[in-house]
């Protein structure tokens, strides 16, 4: 049997560059790979309410925003399916059941819902949906059967999470779900790309994002005023370069074509890299050339995604046809989930 691959994001915001390159490059090339037995690409928005319960219209808008984002990065729904989480209501049966896994110590320990809660600033009073939703994405997961999913490292220890709900639900009820495994980018930098404020993490949260719809002055724009090592201050002091969100991008994003076409001074990135540390390589210089690879890689998916959003009837007509398709496959799941635990009286 083949890989069954689950993804999905939050639909708060449009999809950000943090995104591209922590897991949306990697699931268009397992897509075109054809290397899986089936994909399921979730719009969580029933995830999303967790934390913008008082805002369901951002949630509803966003979801637009996310499938063009999916679309104009080459996602294909003839290959994967990619549905709406709320449209499959057997998810949030099997995470009922799930609850009963989990202490909640244990989702008050996972290290990325603790990040979350302070960032929030939910304080004492965090909303008991928010504090589930690792328990939530374990039925996402399970629901498909995934055992593989590329994510960015944030969401590592929900995968963690989801494993042991699975190895607990299979020694009580016997062998039926199966135990996924992360997939993370293998370029380090794309692990967790940094907010352009140099904050730890881009985030449609933290509004230190470039999108992948922004026009190509904002992406300018953004790009010229990033943040870069604060002790570079003259151009012939020695920088740092490990801190420094715009060579972190440049990781991420430069190839040596890009060298060649826009700044020929240097053959690659280490040779970039090695000048900008010994001193003599101005901010400057290095922002008007991640400007010019950044131009390059994102020109084709804002001309696409400009394209697709002349039919958004269209868009929406895409993700009814996958939510149907999804909920078939989660309502099989959630029938031998019940018959494991001997909960089908009427069978
Ligand atoms: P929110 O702030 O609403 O949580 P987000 O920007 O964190 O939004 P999500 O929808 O939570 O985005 O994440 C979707 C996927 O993208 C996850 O796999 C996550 O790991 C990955 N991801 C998000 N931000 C980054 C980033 N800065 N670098 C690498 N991967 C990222
Ligand atoms: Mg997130």
């Amino acid at each position: 049997m083949g890989n069954i691959i689950l993804t999905g994001d939050r639909p708060t915001g449009k999809l950000h560059i943090g995104h591209y390159v922590g897991s949306l490059k990697r699931r268009v090339e397992l897509q075109n790979s054809g290397d899986f037995e089936k994909m399921f690409i979730m719009v969580a928005d029933a995830q999303a309410l967790t934390d913008n319960f008082s805002n369901p219209a951002k949630v509803r808008e966003n979801i637009t925003e996310v499938a063009l984002d999916y679309l104009a990065c080459g996602i294909d729904p003839s290959k994967a399916t990619i549905f709406l989480q709320s449209y499959v209501a057997e998810l949030t049966e099997l995470t009922f059941y799930y609850m009963n896994l989990v202490t909640l110590a244990r989702l008050e320990r996972n290290p990325t819902v603790k990040n979350e809660i302070k960032q929030k600033a939910f304080g004492e009073s965090i909303p008991v949906g928010f504090l589930n939703y690792p328990i939530s994405q374990t039925a996402d997961i399970t629901a498909f059967k995934a055992n593989v999913v590329p994510v960015g490292e944030d969401q590592l220890p929900m995968i963690e999470q989801a494993r042991e709900i699975v190895r607990s639900f299979n020694n009580l009820y016997g062998e039926t779900l199966v135990e996924p495994k992360a997939v993370l980018p293998e370029n380090k930098s794309c692990l967790r790309l940094p907010g352009t404020d140099g904050m730890a993490k881009m985030s449609k949260s933290l509004g230190n994002c470039i999108y992948l719809a922004d026009s190509a002055d904002e992406i300018k724009r953004k790009v010229m005023s990033m943040y870069t090592d604060p002790n570079h201050i003259q151009v012939s002091d020695p920088g740092n370069t490990s801190n420094n969100p715009t060579f972190i991008y440049l990781s991420a994003f430069a190839n040596d074509g890009h060298f060649q076409r826009y700044l020929p001074d240097y053959t690659n990135l280490d040779e970039m890299k090695a000048h900008y540390e010994r001193g003599g390589l101005g901010d400057m210089k290095v922002k008007r050339f991640l400007n010019n690879v950044l131009q390059e890689t994102l020109e084709p998916i804002r001309t696409r995604r400009e394209e697709l959003a002349k039919d958004i009837p269209a868009v929406w007509d895409m993700l009814r046809e996958g939510s149907h398709k999804a909920k078939e496959t989660a309502a099989a799941t959630l029938t031998e989930v019940k018959n494991a635990m001997k909960i089908n009286y009427f069978d």
